[in-house]
Order: C-alpha cells, then structure tokens, then sequence
C-alpha cells in the first residue's frame, strides 16, 4: 500500500485522529481503534516501513525500547495479568495495516487471544484509557 492511502500514514500527518499515549523521536504509540482488550495500544513507526524486512534496525530498536516503557505503563495503570506484545509481517501471519507496527494488548484470565476486536471504542473510552496508560509512564 502506498504512503498515500496508508491509514498509520494518515495518523502520523494529523489527517487522522489517534489517542495518543506516547512519542518518541521515530515512534507514535496510539490505542487500537478496534481494541482486542482494554488498553491494546500500537506502537507505530513515524516513518512508511512496511514490515520487519524494511525497517532499519535502529528504528527497531526504538520500537523495543518504547514496548519496554508503554508496557510497564499499562501494568501500572490496568493491572492486566498478561501481556501479549505481537508483530505481524505479511497478509499469512495476519498483518492488515503494511505499516510496521507492534501490538501490546494486555490479557486477563478467560478472556479470548483475539489481535482484532470486532467493535469500535467510542472516542470517550479511548481517550479515557490512553490519559490513564500516560499519567503511568516513566519520565524521561
Ligand atoms: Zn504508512
């Protein structure tokens, strides 16, 4: 898919809205429109990578080190008692935005391991939850 009509693209000019939780230098992490659990935030490169085949591995490596603090933000603020941190690369492992992203979506007992929720959050909700994931983050 092309730069153009790329949805995280869109995201990262401001054409689209995203409920932020954080940023870093190369990196946007923004909650899932259609969230598989409470909480379940992106971590997305600024810059078009399509998967983990073209990103470079600085960025990756930003990518971990964001994981790392979004993460422990997120026990903080929604005591999940799991963690699923997952990244697709191609249409087989279920990639649907072919833009390098990383899912971290926070697990409790019984619940399914869906990556995709089949239902919108309101607006409310999310900005609700991405205030309540920063207000937890380290300072840096
Ligand atoms: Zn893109």
């Amino acid at each position: 898919m092309s730069e153009v009509n790329c949805i995280f693209c869109k995201i990262m000019r401001g054409e689209l809205p995203s409920h932020r939780v954080c940023e870093s230098e190369r990196t946007v992490s923004f909650l899932d429109l259609f969230p598989a659990a409470l909480g379940h935030t992106l971590i997305v490169t600024r810059d078009h990578y399509e998967n983990i085949y073209e990103i470079p591995p600085e960025v990756l490596a930003e990518i971990a080190t964001e994981s790392h603090r979004v993460a422990g933000a997120q026990r903080e603020a929604l005591r999940p008692e799991g963690l699923g941190v997952y990244q697709l690369n191609g249409a087989p492992a279920g990639q649907t935005v072919f833009h390098y992203h990383m899912h971290l979506i926070p697990r409790m007992p019984g619940q399914g391991l869906e990556l995709h929720g089949r239902k919108e959050a309101s607006s409310e909700e999310l900005s609700g939850i991405a205030a309540k994931i920063a207000a937890k983050l380290p300072s840096t």
